[in-house]
Formats: C-alpha cells, structure tokens, sequence
C-alpha cells in the first residue's frame, strides 16, 4: 500500500507533467505600487491593492489601534456569545456606503460567496440558477455546494442570458442570475442598467460580486450596484483589494442578512473577523468615499496602458476598468514573458488555464494608483523589448 506522501508525490507529479505545478513563492507588498519578491523591488502589476491603502498609514495604525483595545482574537462566532458593537456599528457603515438597508460581514470574499449563495438558494428550492460563464471559482463552490445545477450564460452575452431565462427559468418556481460587476481576469464591466432591467423582465434575483468594483467604479467607489436605481437584490464585496484589507461583505436588505445571519453555515460556524482588521476596515471606509482623484488617475492610467498594448499589437479584450490583460495566448509563451519581465523587474504574473480558458493565457496587468504614467511606458517598452 502506498503511504499518503507517496499518492501526493504522484499527484503532484502528473501536474507537473502537465506544466502546471504551482510554487508559493516569498513577496511583500511595498508602497509606490512595489513589492519585494526575490530580494528584488519589482514594479508591481498583480497586485490587487487598486488604491493603495493595503500599505497606508491609517489603516495600519486604526488595525494597531483596535487590536490594543480588544485583542488579538475575536473570541468565538458572532451567534455564540454575541457580537462586538464594533462590528454592528462597521455593518451599518457598510450598508449606508453601499445604500442598502443593511450589510453582513464574512471572513473573505471566498467565504462570502461559497456561505451566501447555497442560504439564499435554501429558500429558493428548485430555482434555476444562471451564471456566466468565468463567474469566480467561489461562485461555482457556493452553487455547488447548494447542489444546484448551473446554466452558464457566455460571457456578459445578456441575449444569451436572456434566451436561457426564456427557455430553462420559465417553468422554475424561481430564478437567480449571479454575475460580476468586473471580470476580475478580463477587466470588462457587465452592462448593469440592462442585466438589472432582465432581471427584473424576468422575475429574476440579481446576484452582483464587486469583489474588484468595491472602492474603484461607482459614486464614492461604492460599486457599480449603487448606479441601479432601485439597487440590487444581493450584493458581495470584498475589503481585501481596493479596500486594502481583508474580509467581505454581503449588502441587501434587511430581511436577506437576517437570512443570512441565520442560514450561512460560513458564517454561523466561523469565528469572527478579529479587531485588528476590522479596524482597517473602518478606517478604509474613512478614506475611499473621497479617493476620486485616485479613480481618476487609474482610469487615465488603464487608458495609457490599452493604448499602448494596441501599438504593440497585443489583445486586452474588453477591458473597461483598473484590470487589463494582455493576452498572449499559449502557456508556455505567457510564463516566459512574465519571467523575462521580472528580470527587468517588473510583476506581471502570468495567468492560464484553469484559471482562465486555454489559448488565452495573458498577463493580468491590475493597476495601482501609485504607479505613475511613466511606470506604464516603462512595462509597455520591457513588454515590447521580452517579446
Ligand atoms: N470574487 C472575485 C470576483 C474575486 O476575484 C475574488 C478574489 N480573487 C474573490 C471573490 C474572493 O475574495 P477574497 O480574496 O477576499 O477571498
């Protein structure tokens, strides 16, 4: 009988046959829209920290703040012995940033969307469930844990949405779109106004993740949801990217967090977020309603980069925010890029399958409001002179 390490050795040797073993590799976020990786500055691309708060002095000193007033530790779930006012108070701050009736806070965006999707299709038996088709993997891990059959819409097609609402949601006792506000692999933005006119053509619960819109797009950075009049139904978001933190949201009305609060087993089982990074959050939500000029400065900064990709011949699809592929096509082809770039030090990880469909591996470029206009034309000239 082969032990448990000699099974895993196999595993992990057939991915690495496949060209596809994954290492963890040392790296430290850095301010000026660096990191520290290989005992190397690098000009940082992969990061997801959009406004540059993940490295500012507020938050770290609000986290250091909370942590020496409450501890290190939150001490049990929020349902066993009751929870800190400090949280409650966070939560309504969310909701009125958002401009929901109320907000619950999870331990990551992973945990929000695989505890808040199979809670809400728990009170929805039978409902037909339409995604699109590059929905994050934790969206896929909700509804599969819920046992709920996916129809997968192509990629921000709505006709196509529209037609699989037609012919698989008309005889369901209910319906549940659930999509994303920023394609976090691809940059493009779902057209909202529409999506939410569906949704509402078709009797349909809208399920939004902002995980990349939260504090970038919309009034204030509230997310695109807060553009919809009359909103929408449920609305996830995360504090670990632009927000600079760590953990997530679900915002809605009253009676879905109620829900929530009673049926999301990620919720009701896990401990609570610890002070720590709930002060970070607090003091995230402190800054980001008045951090236009840095949304400006990404916008103008993504335009430059676009730009230049078309010059140099290079494919971003369809971005329309802060994330911008270029994509190169073959696996093999895209690591090496990423790893000639690093030599010149620059990060920008390569991204392929499974994460994103094979032949379209890329470089997932996400922009940083400390880079500079003249850290874009640098990439673009390393990216032209690697190729
Ligand atoms: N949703 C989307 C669209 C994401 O890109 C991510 C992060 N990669 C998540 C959810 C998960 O968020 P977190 O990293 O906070 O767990």
């Amino acid at each position: 009988m082969a032990s448990l390490d000699e099974h895993l050795e196999a595993a992990l040797a057939k991915v690495e046959q496949a060209g596809r073993r994954r290492v963890l590799r040392p790296a430290t976020l850095a301010p000026r829209g660096r990191i520290v990786r290989g005992g190397k500055t690098l000009l940082d691309f992969s990061s997801n920290d959009y406004l540059g708060l993940a490295t500012h002095p507020l938050l770290t000193e609000r986290a250091r703040e909370w942590a020496a007033r409450h501890g290190s530790g939150s001490g049990a779930s929020r349902l066993v012995t009751g929870t800190s006012p400090d949280v409650l108070a966070l939560e309504a701050r969310i909701a009125a940033f958002k401009g929901t009736e109320a907000a619950l806070v999870f331990a990551s965006g992973w945990q929000a969307n695989a505890a808040a999707l199979p809670a809400l299709l728990a009170m929805l038996p039978g409902a037909a469930v339409f995604c699109d088709r590059l929905n994050h993997a934790s969206m896929h891990a909700g509804l599969a844990s819920a046992g709920t059959r996916q129809h997968r819409f192509r990629h921000n097609d709505l006709a196509h949405l529209e037609e699989l609402l037609a012919t698989r949601g008309a005889e369901a006792p209910a319906r549940v779109i659930v999509t994303e506000s920023v394609f976090s692999m691809d940059g493009d933005l779902v057209d909202l106004p529409r999506l939410a006119a569906l949704a509402r053509a078709h009797d349909a619960v809208l399920y939004l993740d902002e995980a990349h819109a939260t504090g970038v797009l919309g009034p204030r950075g509230a997310g695109l949801s807060a553009t919809v009049p009359g909103g929408v139904d449920v609305i996830m978001g995360t504090f670990s990217k632009a927000l600079g933190g760590f953990g997530a949201y679900i915002a809605g009305s009253r009676a879905l967090i109620d829900w929530l609060v009673n049926a999301a087993s990620g919720f009701v089982f896990s401990t609570a977020l610890p002070p720590a990074v709930l002060g970070a959050i607090d003091a995230a939500l402190d800054l980001v309603p008045g951090m236009s000029a840095e949304r400006a400065h990404l916008s103008t900064l993504a335009d430059r980069l676009r730009a230049g990709l078309d010059r140099l011949g290079l494919d971003h699809g369809g971005s329309a925010s802060q994330i911008v592929p270029a994509v190169i096509g073959g696996e093999g082809e895209t690591l090496a890029l990423a790893a000639a770039l690093e030599e010149r030090d620059f990060l920008a990880a390569a991204i392929r399958p499974p994460t994103v469909p094979p032949g379209t591996s890329r470089l997932r470029l996400a922009l940083r409001a400390a880079h500079s206009p003249d850290d874009i034309d640098a990439l673009l000239e390393a990216i032209a002179a690697c190729r």
